[in-house]
This record gives C-alpha cells, structure tokens and sequence, in this order.
C-alpha cells in the first residue's frame, strides 16, 4: 500500500464532511473490540450481520417506563418487518407480557408464536392473504383489519369453522380536524377513511357473533407529531362512535413511527446538507456519485426539488417520542393527549418498528480492494452489496465504522473520501451515493462496521443476487465480566445466551 494517495491528493475540497453514527454504550464496546469482529466475519463470511438482543430488552423497558408515567395500560407491540432475527424476537418475548409483537405475514406469525409469544401478544397488521388470516383467526390473535372485507373474511372463518369470537381492531386513516373540514394526516393506502367509518360500523354490526371490535387502530409513516397528534384525537372520537353502537371498545393502537436519531452530531448533520445543497447549486465539486443530489437538483441557477432523507438527526426519538407525543394538548382541547386516554380508560397499544430496533445490531463488510482512478476518485470495494444494508434506500446517511485489520498501521495518511461499491457486476450497486469520509484510507482485509442496522437495513432487502452470499446472522452477548460471546441468531434462546445464563 506504499502507493496510498496523500490527502492532498483525495481532499483537494476542504475538510471532510463526517456522518459519525450515534452509538449506546453496548454497540460502541462492540466496536472497541475489533479483533472480535474480525474473528466472527473470518469465521462466518462477509457480509455478517451482528443482532444485539439485550438492547432491544433495554429499548423495550425504555417504552414500559412511558406507559408508567402516563400511568396507561397496554402493550407495546414490536414491528417484526423490521428485522427477521430470531434472537431478538425471542428477547423480546422474554420480557414479559407487556410487550408483544406486531406481524405482517404468515411466515412473521408462525415466527412469532415458535418465539414464544402467545397469540394474546400478538396483532395482525397489514392486508391479509388467506393463509395468513386463516391462521391468525385459528390461534386467536388481534386482528387488526384493514378494512370491511378482512372483517367479511375473518367472520366467514369464524362461522365456518365453529371458532370462538376473534378480537379486530379497526384501523383508520385519512384523519380530519374536529370541524372536519381539513385533512391533515397523510393518505394512507392502508386502513378505512375515517369519513366511512360509520359504513364499516354497519359490516362490524352484522358479526357480532364472530368478531369482537376491541378498539380502533392507524399507522402513520410520519415524523410530524402534528399529524399524529391529529389522528389520535380522531381516535379518541372513533371510540365513542363504536360505544354508540354498543361494543365496549377498549383499545386504540397507535402504530409505529416513533424515530430514531443515527447521527452523533447535530453540526455534522447541518453541514453536510448544506455542502450537499452547495454541491448541487454548482457552488462545490460533487458530494455523491453522478452529482446526485438526493432529491434536490438546479434549474436555472434555482434550487428545486426537496431533500429525499431520513432526517438521520434526532433529538426526540424512540420512547421519549412516545412521551412528548402523549404530553401534548389534543388538537381543539386543551388537555395532554395521555390524560385523555387515560381518562377514557383505553388502552394504549404501540407498534414501534425501527424505534424498537435501535442500537440493536450492525452489518460488516471486509473490504476487498482499494483502487484510484485515473480521475482521482478512490474506489473501496466490499464483499458487500446494497441490498445486504440498504441504508441508502431508506435514505439513511451515516458513515461506516472502520476497523483496521492491523489496529496500529505504519502509515496513518489522514482522512480521505471514498466511493463504497459493491460486490455486484451492476453499476447501480454503490453501498451508498454519497461520497464518504473516512478517517483513513482502508486497506483490504480490513472492516467496515456499518452501525444501527438492525431497523430495516440489515435484512429487509438482501438478495441472492449473483449467487453472492446472503449475511449470516449472529446474536452477540456481553457477560457480566465484560467478554463478549456469539452464537448463530437461530441458535439464541433467552434462557441460555452465548456466554452462560443472564446474572
Ligand atoms: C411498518 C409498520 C410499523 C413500524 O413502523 P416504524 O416506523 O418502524 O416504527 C408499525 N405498524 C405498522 C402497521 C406498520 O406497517
């Protein structure tokens, strides 16, 4: 590597524009360990995928500890979509009975239960084919139906096969103000208008007998407490139409979309989309690959478009989402949203997906080759490809952790900016678009830690594309004197981690 280029050849443009990943204290000592990642990713092939299953124990129980101080009842729900990992949905089951898991399909569900949670912990979200409500109706889980042909679907199971009453939650969209005028929730394609909310009332009533409507139920891809603030309130009414009608709805469950912030610092986040912008507007040399500019372009010396990201920093996430978003005045009332459940006697139930997974796991590359071109860009390539960490695809900007082979190299040339390309013959598979900064320039064999993974990116879309592996994935465990141990994701039980029996 003698010929390694020198910074002034790879940062002509000024200082480099890190995206430092926010790690908790569990996924930061991860990281200090290099020498136990090597280990794994020799031992099990790149890319691999590492799953935390004590923080999502520790998330969880950040979530309870909202319930308590608004003083709710409820569950909180884990969006399975999220992560496919065994591990972590059998912590999870673990942990007690207020906490359960929310699943999307027939193989989630036959997941859910073999994980040990039983079907009282368990909703059914999301369109429903046969197989799946067949099931779901059986074992006696939530229903959480989308509209009034899930409920002529999961009734018609019912009364064919002599099943007992099933619980469904109705789930709404397209929220309105009190005066109903406005729409302020975003279209949904999923769930009932609220405005025909009185039809689907009609269809509940006819199957009294076969279904029992415990409560109403959204979801909002959203970061606007606005906007959910607004259609909780609009659930809070839906509660009352179904009293009217003589159920005793008890439940509303507010989804998922609780957020997590992936970046460390707040400057770096504000400087980087304002070089982007500067990049785009012609004012800088390029910041990604092709001059793509995430969604923003210029058009006769004018910025157009808008910034297609996840706004990757976030003071208010997770649980502490939850607490602002129960703590503030419901729209037109002047009274917090949570006294308002609490009040009402409902129950809350939550669905936290990424918010749930955060911090609980990353995905390592090695990197395979490290190449200059003849028009000064540098080139990693990883045994990796975009589908194995699509963080780029859910619009995630944050950097990779690098972890040198050799932890003490001879020539340390400082920080350069790289192009992270995949292992595919595909000239789309770039890791990311953006050109990022690292603080030296790698060496084949050595990692790249890619953090916070474990929400969507790990595993939502890996592929067998070109019969390149597909990530093994591993639970890790940290004992009580410090030493971490693993074993194969499939192999973690709760009463038995990697390393001997919790203290
Ligand atoms: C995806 C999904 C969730 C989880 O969303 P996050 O943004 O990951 O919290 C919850 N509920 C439903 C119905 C979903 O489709």
């Amino acid at each position: 590597m003698g010929d390694a280029p020198l910074l002034s050849d790879v940062l002509p443009d000024g200082p480099p524009l890190y995206l430092e990943p926010r790690l908790a204290p569990l996924a930061a000592a991860l990281l200090e360990g290099g020498a136990f990642l090597h280990a794994l990713v020799d031992a099990l092939g790149s890319p691999l995928n590492v799953v935390l299953p004590d923080q999502i124990a520790e998330n969880a129980e950040r979530f309870r500890a909202v319930y308590r101080r608004h003083s709710l009842g409820g569950r909180i729900f884990f969006a399975h979509k999220t992560n496919r990992s065994s591990a972590l949905l059998r912590r999870l089951a673990a942990t007690g009975p207020g906490v359960g898991v929310d699943v999307a399909s027939l193989g989630e569900l036959q997941h859910a239960l073999g994980a040990g949670f039983g079907p009282d912990r368990i909703v059914a979200t999301g369109p429903k084919d046969p197989d799946f409500l067949w099931l779901a109706v059986l074992t006696g889980v939530t229903v959480n139906a989308d509209g009034a042909e899930e409920l002529d679907r999961a009734a018609a199971l019912v009364r064919d096969h002599g099943l007992p009453r099933v619980r469904v939650l109705l789930r709404l969209s397209d929220f309105e103000t009190g005066t109903g005028v406005r729409r302020l929730s975003r279209r949904s394609r999923f769930g009932t208008p609220t405005a025909a909310l009185a039809r689907l009332l009609d269809t509940a009533e006819r199957y009294r007998d076969q279904l029992e409507p415990v409560g109403v139920a959204y979801h909002l891809d959203t970061t606007s407490p606005d906007e959910k603030a607004t259609a909780l309130a609009g659930c809070l009414r839906a509660m009352e139409e179904l009293q009217k009608r003589g159920f005793g709805p008890r439940v509303i469950d507010i989804g998922g979309g609780f957020g997590v912030g992936y970046l460390a610092h707040a400057d770096q986040w504000e400087r980087y989309t304002s070089a982007l912008t500067d990049a785009v507007m012609g004012r800088r040399p390029p910041l990604t690959w092709g001059g793509h500019g995430y969604g923003l372009h210029a058009e006769n010396g004018t910025l157009r478009g808008s910034l297609g990201l996840y706004p990757a920093h976030r003071e208010v996430t997770g649980a502490a989402y939850l607490d602002e978003l129960l703590s503030r005045p419901a729209p037109g009332l002047d009274r917090p949203l949570g006294t308002l459940l609490l009040e009402s006697l409902h129950d809350l139930y939550t669905e936290p997906g990424r918010a749930l997974a955060d911090q609980c796991g990353l995905s390592l590359a090695r990197v395979l080759e490290v190449r200059r071109t003849d028009a000064g860009e540098t080139f990693v390539r990883l045994a990796m490809n975009a589908g194995d960490v699509s963080l780029e695809d859910h619009g995630v900007l944050m950097d990779p952790v690098l972890l040198p082979r050799d932890p003490t190299p001879a020539d340390t040339r400082g920080p350069v900016g790289v192009h992270l390309m995949g292992n595919l013959c595909l000239e789309a598979d770039l890791i990311t678009r953006r050109t990022v900064f690292l603080p030296r320039l790698p060496r084949p064999g050595d990692l790249l830690a890619f953090a916070n993974t474990a929400g969507y990116c790990m595993d939502f879309g890996a592929t067998r594309a070109q019969q390149q592996p597909v990530a093994r994935k591993v639970a890790v465990h940290r004992a009580d004197d410090g030493s971490w141990h693993w074993c194969l994701d499939e192999q973690y039980w709760p009463h038995t981690p990697p390393g001997g029996p919790q203290a």
